[in-house]
């Protein structure tokens, strides 16, 4: 491992965040994670009510070192949220009530390193103590050969990194008594169109709160017709052991049962990126980073009416409560026909 590796500007921007808005948010380091000489926070950034029981909604990127643009678009978001809260009434009335949590680079030694995975040659993604596929698994889906490989898993079943840990545990802290939360996870991958992923990453069968999900998206549809989302379960690409959304959306079906956590992951078609400019293959960076700053501000504000969409969804419990056993079957048959039929 290189002794000296650059601060990256992700850690640079949230400590900036941090020294400009300390007072409007609570910032609070995880872990430290050691690179070479250095020392980078894992930080998570919680902003409004601080009742265990408020409405959650989780925002996070940077889980894969190679897409620095996620952690990107998480910072932008955030940034914005904390200079609206300068002056924005609606906001500070909404935050009085239901919290949003931030932990916008969640593999700050990957990045460090322009690598996927953790220094330690561990995807994180992979990395949940539970959550095991029981279907077959493509070698992308998480394996236990090799560091030297991606997508590797961790030597032992049920061990976890310390990046994992604090996301795992910050997660649990404050969504857990939650009685809805929805989180979004941002990536960048391949692919020309972004897409909008929700759990099972594991199975292809359907999660149990599949009635409540489809329900939202048919909401997002009707609100924002025009979208530019490709709305799936991620099993649909391919199915994923260990994934930390599965691990999270499980153990707080076991801790709330009579709540609803909808997990979601957008995954950002970045070839349309390369397709404008083929020398980003061979960019420092990474291919799954926009290289024109241009492009990089656009990537940076496109996702924002789907944010503002989810944080409205966290704050209004009609849509989450107001169903009647007939509606909820109805909704599920929906969803079922749409994604899985
Ligand atoms: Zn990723």
């Amino acid at each position: 491992m290189p002794r000296n590796v650059p601060l990256p500007s992700e850690c640079a921007e949230l400590d900036g965040l941090m020294r400009r808005h300390g007072d409007r948010a609570r910032f609070r380091t995880l872990t430290r994670v050691d690179v070479g000489t250095r020392s980078l926070p894992l930080v998570a950034v919680e902003v409004g009510s601080d009742d265990e029981r408020a409405p959650t909604m989780i925002v996070v990127g940077g889980v894969h070192g190679l897409e620095r643009i996620g952690a990107r678009v998480v910072l932008s978001y955030l940034r914005t949220v904390l200079e609206a809260l300068r002056w924005d009434e609606p906001l500070r009335r909404s935050l009085e009530h239901a919290r949003m949590l931030f932990v916008p680079v969640v593999n700050p030694g990957g990045i460090a390193l322009g690598r996927r995975s953790n220094p330690r040659g561990v995807d994180l993604m992979r990395n949940a103590p539970t959550a095991d596929s029981w279907e077959s698994t493509p070698l992308v889906g998480g394996h236990r050969i090799s560091a030297r490989l991606p997508w590797y898993r961790g030597d032992e079943p049920g061990e976890v990194e310390p990046e994992t840990r604090a996301l795992l545990d910050v997660i649990g802290h404050h969504a857990f008594e939650s009685e809805r939360a929805l989180s979004i996870d941002v990536h960048s991958g391949f692919g020309l169109q972004d897409r909008l992923w929700f759990p099972y990453a594991r199975t292809r069968q359907p999660l149990p709160n599949l009635a409540e999900l489809g329900h939202l998206f048919e909401r997002f549809d009707a609100t924002h017709p025009n979208h530019v989302y490709r709305v799936e379960p991620q099993a649909q690409a391919y199915t994923i052991s260990g994934d930390l959304w599965d691990h999270l959306y499980d153990e707080y079906r076991r801790a709330q049962p009579s709540g609803v956590f909808l997990p979601l992951t957008l995954e950002m078609g970045s070839w349309t990126w390369v397709r404008k400019n083929l020398r980003q293959l061979t960019s420092r960076e990474g291919p799954f980073n926009p290289k024109a700053p241009h492009r990089e501000r656009r990537i940076r504000r496109r996702h924002f009416t789907l944010l503002d969409f989810l944080w409205r969804c966290v704050c209004s419990p009609a849509p989450w409560h107001a169903w009647t056993p007939q509606e909820r079957a109805e909704a599920h048959q929906r969803a079922f026909a749409r994604w899985y039929a």
